[in-house]
């Protein structure tokens, strides 16, 4: 017996995400297990009511909110069961510190990994910071029990077939780091991560944990032109995309590269005493290591790059490491406190292109007129330009901006969305990026899966 809480009071708590859309529901139901999402799985196809999954509605593309239907919450499904088995709804950081205290990493590391679930983490092909060295989810996922949109229950790994008779997705996905679409694969794992929840629901997960780095050296890095900062990105990323650079004393290492602009820099001034008068912009990075961390080979390749190398910040221990967080966390806090003082909603790019098309859709992105702040892990040409308008005209206006932004990282071989998904706000961009034929393969393989399209609907594309 399916029960569903009609009650507004609490429903209306789980209407919007962090996008700001909010939507309606008739009901909300709180599963504790596969069997029982199946069970409402099945009842839903048989009544043909719309379900919308929602974890802990972090998504910035307005993935979780229903128009209409009932909702199914992940929240009751958060039990770790080992170090590599835990429920969908488990939170990410939790996961983590659980691993960290035993010396294990899991690598994924979205900026919102202590609000998020790892079900959604994995529906999303969620990334971060680390992901420069360690890639996004997928890598990290070796088998997962879905429930399908007609119920059915099934664990599933590489070595999982897509079955024959599913029409096909057949495109080819721009070789940077992306979360846009179905991944066209043969195993039904890689098509069950980034599905974003419109073909499947994602109970329990295996995945693979590493032994946590011995050591992490974090570095502040500030320099005069964006040009000479670009040009030691370029060094540091040739050195850690060498296949044998554990091995090669001369390759620089990092395992994150994140970008700051001008704009930012007046944010981290309060908490920074020492930025040099002549800087334009800055990096943060991370370096594991064991022993020694090599950094007269940094000191020598930055001079190189006239980075203002009297003036670098260097995090050595945990408590200068937190220091050198609080720091990186002062931008978005900061971006998040002129959004409230405009009163208008910011509008953000997750955009990326391929290493030829970092340089000119930098330029755009610093030329853009109107109040903005750049920053983001560059690293993986990924950046996140935040627009802020103060107005309605402004918002209008930013939103045009937005907009040939994203047509400008498609034409460039990039993607619309590097991380953040598409959800239900960015499906033109997706149909701009992907074309109409690749949508409809999406859509024919919904249909098989979910005839009465039940499941997630609206996200990515529409019926
Ligand atoms: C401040 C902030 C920082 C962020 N930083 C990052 C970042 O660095 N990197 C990044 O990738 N993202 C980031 N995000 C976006 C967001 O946190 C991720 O997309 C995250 O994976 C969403 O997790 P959630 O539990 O909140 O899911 P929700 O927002 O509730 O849902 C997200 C989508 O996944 C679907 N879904 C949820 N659970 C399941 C499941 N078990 N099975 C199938 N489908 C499911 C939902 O239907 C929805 O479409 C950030 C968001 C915020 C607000």
């Amino acid at each position: 017996m399916i029960e569903v809480n009609q009650d507004q009071e609490v429903i209306v708590g789980y209407l919007s995400d962090a996008s700001n859309t909010t939507g309606h529901a008739d009901g909300l139901l709180r599963p504790s297990c596969a069997a029982e999402v199946s069970e409402i799985m099945k009842h839903c196809q048989q009544h043909q009511i719309p379900l919308t999954v929602t974890a802990q509605r972090t998504s910035t593309t307005g993935g979780p909110v229903p128009y209409g239907g009932w909702l199914l919450s992940t929240e009751r499904m958060k039990t770790i069961h080992s170090n590599t088995e835990v429920d969908g709804g488990v939170i990410l950081g939790d996961y983590q510190r659980v691993l960290e205290a035993k010396g294990l990493l899991f690598p994924p590391d979205p900026t919102s990994r202590n609000e998020c679930s790892v079900g959604a983490a994995i529906a999303c092909n969620a990334s971060g910071a680390r992901t420069f060295r360690y890639g996004a989810t997928r890598p990290w996922v070796e088998a997962v029990e879905v429930v399908f949109p007609n119920g059915d229950i099934q664990t599933i790994s590489r070595e999982t077939p897509i079955p024959a008779d599913w029409p096909s997705v057949h495109w080819t996905p721009p070789s940077v780091k992306t979360a846009a679409g179905y991944e066209p694969t043969d195993n039904l794992l890689d098509l069950m991560i980034g599905q974003e929840g419109t073909l499947g629901i994602i109970t329990k997960a295996w995945l693979t944990v590493i032994d946590a780095p011995v050591e992490v050296l974090g570095l502040i890095v500030f320099f005069p032109s964006l040009k000479d900062c670009l040009d030691f990105v370029a060094i540091a990323k040739e050195g850690a995309q060498r296949p044998n650079r554990m091995a090669e004393p001369d390759a620089l290492n990092p395992r994150a590269i994140e970008f700051f602009d001008h704009h930012a820099m007046a944010l981290i001034r309060k908490r920074v005493d020492s930025i040099p008068a002549t800087a334009t912009c800055g990096l943060f990075m991370e370096i594991e290591h064991e022993g020694d961390p090599n950094l007269e080979q940094w000191f020598e390749k930055l001079e190189d790059c006239q980075a203002l190398v009297d003036d670098i910040i260097v995090a050595e221990n945990e408590e200068e490491r937190e220091k050198l967080y609080a720091v990186r966390h002062a931008i978005p806090a900061g971006v998040n406190e002129i959004v409230i003082a405009n009163g208008m909603p910011k509008v953000g790019t997750d955009f990326s292109v391929p290493d030829d098309g970092l340089w000119h859709i930098m330029e755009a992105y610093e030329s853009v007129p109107m109040e903005h702040i750049l920053f983001g892990h560059i690293g993986d040409n990924h950046l996140h330009l935040n627009l802020l308008p103060s107005s309605e005209e402004e918002l209008l206006f930013a939103k045009e901006i937005y907009r040939e932004l994203a047509l400008m990282a498609v034409s460039l071989g990039g993607t619309v969305s590097a991380e953040h998904g598409i959800g239900k706000i960015k499906r033109d961009l997706l149909a701009d990026m992907l074309g109409d034929y690749v949508i409809n393969s999406f859509r024919q393989l919904k249909r098989r899966l979910d005839p009465n399209w039940v499941l997630g609907r609206g996200i990515l594309f529409t019926e």
